[in-house]
């Protein structure tokens, strides 16, 4: 039995797979965000049930939204009670047994490129567009393991300045105490954010992708900059990483006019005769990050 917990900022979802990774069950439970005791004896709860029901201590992957440094230290702004703490050895040491834990833009990365969109591919990096901008590589179906676990955070590169002048752009400050990262422009709240440099007033993103599609002037003027940004921001993922292919997911990659024309925007700011590998969309979705989090902990397990 494999658990996948995914920690959101409101739910804990757990998913239970067997060995060929069948999702057997789910359940969501609120994340407590502010006490760590209590966020580590929810997650102990839902595992021990489990355990209970199937008569097996299960391997355990824990996706969270945030970073794991090389000491299993997290950082997490949307689950402030996990700062620096070590998931992995608290709740390893509660429920006497190896936990696997990481990103969870990652963990996603991770299920695409096993048995989901890449899996026919040798170099996948996953992209999370939705509320923020994040990511991760895989190589051979293992995640990429890099010194301090932030290699890939295309995101929180900067702008450059030619796009902040070309576009007049104010320089934003950004969640993660840096300045005019990628993710203020390029993410689901970036597009609505053009959308009003330029003069429009869209609520949602969906209601200015169909001012878009309709002929709009500035929700097309707002996209032409949105697919130049976003281009120049996956353009440093391929001069990076050189990936086989880029697989999409969160509520951007919904939008098909925004995946059809991100290879022609990326190669924009590529090399002369370089090209942009296939972007794809995700194949398990809203489900990748508890599949993610259960590919890592059978790792973990057969190693
Ligand atoms: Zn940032």
């Amino acid at each position: 039995m494999i658990y996948g917990l995914d920690i959101g900022g409101t739910k804990i979802e757990l998913a239970i797979f067997n060995q060929q990774l069948e999702r057997l069950e789910c359940q969501r439970v609120p994340t407590p965000t502010d006490s760590y005791s209590e966020f580590i004896d929810t997650l102990a709860d839902l595992i021990t049930q489990a355990d209970t029901k199937y008569g097996i201590a299960g391997a355990i992957g824990v996706g969270i939204p945030g970073l794991v440094n090389a000491e299993g230290k997290s950082l997490s702004a949307n689950v402030p009670c996990l700062n620096n703490k070590n998931v992995a050895a608290d709740l390893g040491a509660k429920l006497d047994r190896k936990i696997a834990i990481e990103n969870d833009c990652r963990c996603f990365a991770l299920s695409e490129a096993v048995d989901g969109a890449g899996k026919n591919y040798t170099n996948v990096y996953g992209a999370i567009l939705g509320t923020g901008a994040a990511g991760g590589l895989s190589i051979n179906g293992k995640l990429y393991f890099s010194r301090q676990g932030i290699a890939g955070e295309y995101g929180h590169l900067q702008l450059p300045a030619i796009l902040q002048q070309k576009y007049q752009l104010p320089i934003k400050k950004c969640g993660c105490g840096l300045h005019s990262c990628f993710e203020g422009y390029i993410s689901g709240p970036g597009i609505l954010y053009l959308n009003k440099h330029f003069g429009g007033d869209s609520a949602d993103v969906p209601s200015l992708v169909k001012q878009w599609q309709a002929g709009d002037k500035v929700a097309t003027t707002a996209f032409e900059c949105y697919l130049d940004l976003l281009g120049a921001s996956f353009a440093t993922i391929v001069m990076s990483y050189d990936p086989d292919i880029i697989i999409v997911g969160g509520g951007v990659s919904l939008i098909d006019k925004v995946i059809e024309q991100l290879p022609h925007s990326i190669e924009q700011h590529l090399f002369t005769n370089f090209t942009a590998p296939p972007i794809v969309r995700a194949h398990f979705g809203d489900a990748s990050g508890v599949r993610g989090a259960a590919i890592l902990a059978r790792q973990l397990n057969n190693e």
